[in-house]
């Protein structure tokens, strides 16, 4: 910061300077300055770049994440190599920032631009109690077309392992939930399991399904609706009984 002062910083750049410091109060104050909650700066030497939602997620502030969740922060934005926010948290271990973005309507099995679901990138990085989370909010354990589950060796193909860390634990969960041929329902405050042809697929998306249409209006007003159809669409010929989006 040197010899610049914080008043002169805009409202949106105090709002970012709050969510890395960490302080609910001026990320409050800023806001009801007028900051823009979706403002970003590219380039900045003292507070980096990215979103104030992205900035709070990157530096582990729960609070502040949950207020902006609240206030209608976008989680929509790519990073790059197409990580989402949910990629992001899965892939630093941040099992309590993934939760949080799931139940803000972020789609489990939004896929990088290589494929990757955030459960593979937390199983790439070997976060266990990540990995055991997303399984149990409802990530398909069985999307493995992105190279880090081929480098995990769990891509179904024959090729020998490259990457051989300790990561057993986390393999071993996957294996667990795919030979349970039970996936759930994507509603997070249901997450009832259900053989994949019970759960209907939203047809929107073709990402998300549910136990019933009541989950699928549920989760639709948690933030579905910011997702759907604006997640890469995976196509991977899943046998369902379509839902049309509410
Ligand atoms: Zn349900
Ligand atoms: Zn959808």
């Amino acid at each position: 910061m040197a010899s610049v002062s914080v008043n002169s910083y805009s409202e949106s750049e105090k709002l970012l300077l709050a969510a890395q410091t960490g302080s609910i109060q001026r990320v409050k104050a800023a806001l009801k300055a007028g900051a823009d909650i979706e403002f970003e700066l590219h380039k900045s030497e003292t507070i980096g770049t990215g979103t104030a939602l992205y900035i709070a997620l990157r530096d582990g502030h729960l609070d502040i994440m949950r207020l902006l969740l609240r206030k209608g922060a976008s989680f929509m934005k790519r990073l790059p190599g197409g990580y989402t926010l949910l990629h992001l948290a899965a892939h630093k271990g941040k099992t309590e920032a993934a939760e949080l973005l799931v139940q803000h309507g972020a789609t489990l099995d939004v896929l990088d631009s290589c494929q990757n679901t955030p459960l593979m990138a937390a199983a790439y990085s070997n976060n266990i109690d990540t990995v055991r989370r997303l399984i149990e909010l409802g990530a398909r354990p069985d999307l493995t077309d992105g190279g880090m589950a081929q480098r995990l060796g769990i891509d179904g193909s024959t090729k020998k392992h490259v990457y051989t860390r300790p990561m057993s634990t986390c393999i071993r969960l996957i294996h667990e939930a795919r030979r349970s041929k039970l996936l759930r329902c994507c509603n997070p405050k249901c997450g009832k399991p259900g053989y994949r042809k019970k759960l209907k697929l939203c047809a929107g998306c073709k990402l998300t399904r549910y136990c019933s249409r009541d989950c699928q209006k549920q989760h639709w007003s948690v933030g579905h609706k910011k997702c759907c159809g604006h997640d890469a669409c995976p196509a991977v010929g899943l046998e369902a009984i379509s839902l049309p989006c509410p």
